[in-house]
């Protein structure tokens, strides 16, 4: 449509001024134009009786004028207009302020309608500037999102010049839009604007909801489908089950579902794409583990990579126990070792000696060589970038790929940012498991929190203590990691092993406190949110969590997680002065549920989607009319439409297709430039 695409300058009515107004929101030619859609409407087609009309309400009245404007001098700068109008049920008052030209434009005994919020009382009824048209303007009217300068109206009466020129175009093939139900493109983009009544707006913004969430879903595909051709790894036979008679606990069924999922994937020609999706504790690592012994019983090699070094290193010690009676050949490609030691390694991995391989994204550089690489798991998948994920599946040859997770994600928003993955989740705790006895308390309790601390430390427990921000600033009552660290070492815990952790510190002098606490070297460790990527201490049981209202829900239900990973009964203390009934009954969900997938849901209907990923971050476009909350009938069948299209014909090579690949072309345009893939 590129030759029909006017700059916004070609509209009547936008000069140079105006042109720089409409850029401000995101509004540069026709096309931007048309697809900037209404904030709301306002519904000028359902006419209300002057004598039905509620006070404070707001609505629309067709009245006839019957007295001329009067104007009342107030002060300077303020002359009133002040007339009567009626319909066949009453009389009103209606008020303008200092505008003589719609004053004087208005004929006595002519028929308007009068918009506004009526006041007054049911005597005596009264409409103060209501927005007045003529008759014939009995519609819905669009309300435009504006900037200073730019009122809604202006922006109407330009859409209004756009909607002449929508050609009669449609990227969706009419097979799928029967199918779906979805009305014309063009039907659609004119109802959005200017719909007749409520179900031609309704059909509009079933198709451009259907369409939007259907180009991404496309885009996704499409961008990722390479690892979707096929791979000439061959597992041909399944040692799952071997592996788990070997386990020293029986799997839950939720573990056994996503393993036989997995094999699922791994027994055919195309490798395994998947996510699992698991709560902290739910047993990801053994799953992993069953797939990695499958795979290299077949005769490839695997390798798992986490985000930090401990974690690497907990991997490591956890899979060799599990691994133990099968005689695989483990190593760790850990930052620590030597020039030499590496280098052993890296010849140990290249010449098919070394089975599986864990480590941290010293993985993915140049001189990791594979012989022949068969599986990637890389867990904790969004500390990792998508580049990352396939840098390390091209060290082999289309390997399989499994994605760990255990940031519950609403389900919406992982079918959006995962859009090429299968998703597998592990909806189970194992048995036994006590739940995190979690409170809700006000900052008078910290002696009393302080003993319950000190109490656990003396029989050999510890305790995380979280503050929202490092240093202490000027906000007030927040509690810094820093300062309270000092505080404590120099108070209340006098004489326990107290350490501090927080984002500013390097890598390494993170990791290094991290592991005198796994160590047991630190009794009580005060920290920010940096503690959040699951690293396991089953020996700690005290989680308290200061200004508990300044964080998320799900950033809570992380937190929470790094305790109740033992045999120890644990504590979740959430401390906050909040009086706001909002946020309490938000931190109140905390004490009554653990499931992480509810809490997810939870904080998207709260806070939305931002706090699970700034869009920015994960470099998808931003959704302009679809709601992930609301809309996920619609995403799923968008996803299937759009799986059903690739699978047909994946390089969008059909006539038919040819409107499809160029939007999703110029959607996906600037996220390819950033290295979306
Ligand atoms: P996460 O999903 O958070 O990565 P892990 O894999 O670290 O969880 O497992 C947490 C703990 O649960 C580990 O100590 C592991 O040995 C144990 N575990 C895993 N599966 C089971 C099971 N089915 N029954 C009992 N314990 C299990
Ligand atoms: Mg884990």
């Amino acid at each position: 449509m590129a030759s029909e695409n006017k700059s916004i300058r070609y509209f009547k009515g936008v000069g140079e001024k105006r042109a720089r107004l409409f850029y401000k929101l995101g509004v540069f030619d026709y096309d931007t134009l048309i697809n900037f859609y209404p904030r709301t409407y306002q519904d000028w087609s359902k006419i209300t009786q002057i004598k039905d009309a509620e006070i404070e309400q707001i609505c629309c009245i067709k009245a006839t004028v019957i007295s001329p404007p009067v104007e009342h001098y107030v002060r300077k700068n303020m002359i009133l207009y002040k007339f009567k109008a009626q319909d066949r049920s009453g009389v009103i008052n209606i008020t303008l302020f200092n505008n003589k030209y719609l004053a004087n434009s208005l004929k006595v005994n002519n028929e308007y309608l009068f918009y506004g919020k009526v006041m007054g009382n049911w005597i005596s009824k009264e409409m103060s500037s209501p927005e007045i048209k003529p008759v014939t303007y009995a519609m819905i009217r669009p309300i435009y999102r504006t900037t200073n300068g730019l009122s809604s109206a202006a922006i109407e009466n330009v859409v209004r010049q756009a909607i002449d020129l929508i050609p009669d175009y449609d990227p969706i093939p009419a097979e799928i839009r029967e199918k779906h139900g979805l009305c014309p493109l063009r039907s659609a983009l004119k109802d959005i604007h200017f719909p007749k009544d409520f179900a031609a707006l309704k059909s509009a913004r079933d198709r451009l909801i259907f369409q939007e969430l259907f180009f991404l879903q496309l885009g996704l595909l499409k961008l990722k489908d390479r690892s979707r051709s096929k791979t000439k790894i061959k597992i041909t036979k399944d040692y799952t089950q071997e592996f788990i008679k070997g386990l020293p606990y029986t799997l839950t069924n939720a573990q056994q579902r996503v393993i036989k999922e997995c094999v699922g994937d791994l027994l055919t020609d195309t490798p395994m794409n998947r996510l699992v999706q698991g709560d902290v504790g739910s047993g990801k690592t053994v799953v992993a583990a069953a797939l990695c012994h499958t795979v290299i019983k077949n005769g490839y090699q695997a390798a798992i990579m986490a985000p930090t070094e401990i974690l690497a290193e907990q991997h490591f010690d956890t899979l060799r126990k599990l691994l133990e009676a099968s005689d695989i050949k483990i190593e760790l490609l850990s930052g620590s070792l030597t020039k030499k030691q590496k280098s052993e390694i890296l010849k140990r991995l290249s010449g098919g000696e070394t089975q599986l391989v864990i480590g941290t994204h010293a993985l993915i550089e140049d001189n990791v060589e594979f012989k022949s690489l068969g599986l990637v798991v890389t867990d904790e998948q969004h500390r990792f970038g998508v580049a990352q994920r396939g840098a390390l599946s091209n060290k082999g040859d289309n390997p399989h790929l499994l994605v760990m997770s255990a940031t519950p994600i609403p389900r919406t928003l992982a079918l959006i940012i995962y859009g090429d993955l299968d998703i597998s989740i592990i909806d189970e705790l194992p048995k036994g498991r006590q739940p995190v006895k979690t409170y809700v308390v006000k900052s008078n309790m910290h002696e009393r929190i302080y003993n319950f601390i000190k109490k656990h430390v003396k029989i050999g427990r510890q305790a995380y203590i979280v503050c929202p921000l490092i240093e202490d600033s000027d906000t007030g009552s927040l509690v810094s990691a820093e300062s309270y660290y000092e505080k404590l070492s120099a108070g209340a815990f006098k004489g326990y092993k107290l350490g501090l952790l927080h984002g500013k510190l390097r890598p390494a002098e993170k990791e290094q406190i991290m592991r005198r606490f796994v160590n047991r070297e630190i009794d009580i460790l005060i920290s920010t949110t940096v503690i959040e990527v699951g690293v396991n201490v089953p020996n700690a049981v005290i989680m308290v969590i200061e200004n508990a209202e300044r964080f998320g829900l799900s950033q809570l239900h992380q937190l929470r997680g790094r305790v109740g990973r033992g045999s120890h009964e644990s504590y979740c203390i959430l401390i906050s002065d909040s009086e706001n009934q909002e946020t309490l009954r938000r931190l109140n969900i905390m004490c009554t549920t653990t499931d992480g997938f509810k809490i997810a849901d939870e904080d998207l209907k709260l806070r939305g989607p931002g706090d699970f990923f700034g869009s920015r971050q994960h470099g998808l476009p931003d959704l302009k009319i679809a709601d992930m909350t609301e809309d996920i009938g619609v995403l799923r069948q968008a996803a299937a439409a759009a799986k059903g299209v690739l699978d047909e014909d994946p390089e969008l090579l059909m006539d038919k297709h040819k409107g499809l690949k160029a939007e999703i072309e110029k959607l996906f345009e600037k996220n390819q430039k950033l290295g979306f893939n």
